[in-house]
């Protein structure tokens, strides 16, 4: 079991193989090595399953239906949602020719059969230690460094998938825009290493405040976002008005033990099919028209975007 993962941790398998007797034994030699295995016949199956189930490495025979496991692996590596996944092309002997064939279509590695089950954890070792790699990469490029929040640009991505699906499937997706108040003052008054303190825990306090399906970034200094996942405006502003008293209740000291009141302003859009705002760029313009509202009317408070155009301004002072 020395293959074994670290928990929370698991590499996940797709096995597909058209013999349902070696498919039977390379998959409880996968799992008994200690990855999370699921198994495909042929090759349309791997493509569903791919939809809803993602998968970290695909071991894969050669002839597995109408489409062969070549062409899956090409396929895999033309999309960019699975082209990450981690090939593995099982081939028979006498397809030694394939060999050069499975490396050009994007196999990223190939066994011979018959399958020895010492190499094949080898090489599963070795894919993992890649698929790890990958993703601590994906991590620090989706990652804003202070706060762990999503950065701008994971956000965004989030937010374009978001209203996608909400358009396709005419559901409801809301943005939240958040903006401390009066930061400048915390800086000048507390010094810039409180006010990183401030963002910090003001990133935690709000993460308690989401589902597991929404997502905070921030957009650039002391202003965030929230892409709340399949919620009404009602909804948003429940939250919106959660987050808003979590960040009041926050108690943050400077380094002499005085207090550091943090309020914010936030302002709530959300794209239906009624209110015509179903781009990720109107969602923001409108949430942010929102906020400045919020801002211009005294702070600390949540406003909601109109639901047939944005919010209007009030006159600034
Ligand atoms: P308002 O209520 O209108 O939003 O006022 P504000 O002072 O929050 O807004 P303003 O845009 O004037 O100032 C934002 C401040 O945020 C200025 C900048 O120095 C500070 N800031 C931006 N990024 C960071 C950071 O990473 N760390 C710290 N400590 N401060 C930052
Ligand atoms: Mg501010
Ligand atoms: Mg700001």
């Amino acid at each position: 079991m020395d293959d074994a993962p670290a928990y929370g941790d698991q590499i996940s398998v797709m096995i597909c193989e058209s013999s349902q007797v070696q498919l039977r034994i390379l998959s409880k030699a996968v799992e008994d090595a200690g990855y999370v295995v699921q198994t495909a016949h042929n090759a349309e199956e791997v493509l569903a399953l791919l939809k809803v189930m993602p998968t970290d490495i695909l071991l894969t025979g050669i002839e597995i239906g109408e489409m062969n496991g070549l062409e899956v692996c090409w396929a895999l590596k033309a999309n960019p949602d699975t082209e990450t996944i981690h090939t593995i092309v099982i081939t028979a002997s006498g397809q030694e020719r394939r060999l050069e064939e499975s490396l050009d279509a994007g196999a990223d590695d190939f066994i011979r059969k018959p399958v020895n089950m010492t190499e094949l954890r080898a090489r599963l070792r070795a894919a993992s230690r890649l698929v790890r790699m990958q993703k601590q990469f994906r991590q620090l490029a989706e990652t804003d460094a202070l706060t762990g929040a999503a950065n701008r640009r994971a956000f965004m991505h989030c937010l374009e998938m978001e209203t996608e699906q909400a358009r396709r499937h005419g559901s409801d997706v809301s943005v939240v825009m958040i903006d401390l108040d009066h930061f400048k003052r915390v800086n000048d008054t507390h010094g810039h290493a409180i006010g990183d303190r401030v963002l910090i825990e003001t990133v935690k306090v709000v993460q308690k405040c989401l589902r597991d399906r929404d997502l905070l970034g921030r957009l650039g200094g002391e202003e965030f976002a929230v892409v709340l996942h399949d919620t009404t405006i009602e909804h948003a502003a429940t939250a919106a008005e959660r987050i808003r008293a979590a960040i009041e209740a926050m108690r943050i000291c400077d380094d002499q033990g005085g207090a550091v009141p943090i309020t914010t302003s936030l302002g709530v859009s959300a794209a239906t099919a009624d209110t015509g705002l179903d781009t990720p760029e109107s969602l923001l313009l409108a949430a942010d028209e929102a906020l400045y509202e919020a801002k211009n009317s005294g702070r600390n408070r949540v406003v909601l975007a109109r639901s047939d155009a944005p919010a209007i301004r009030l006159a600034t002072g």
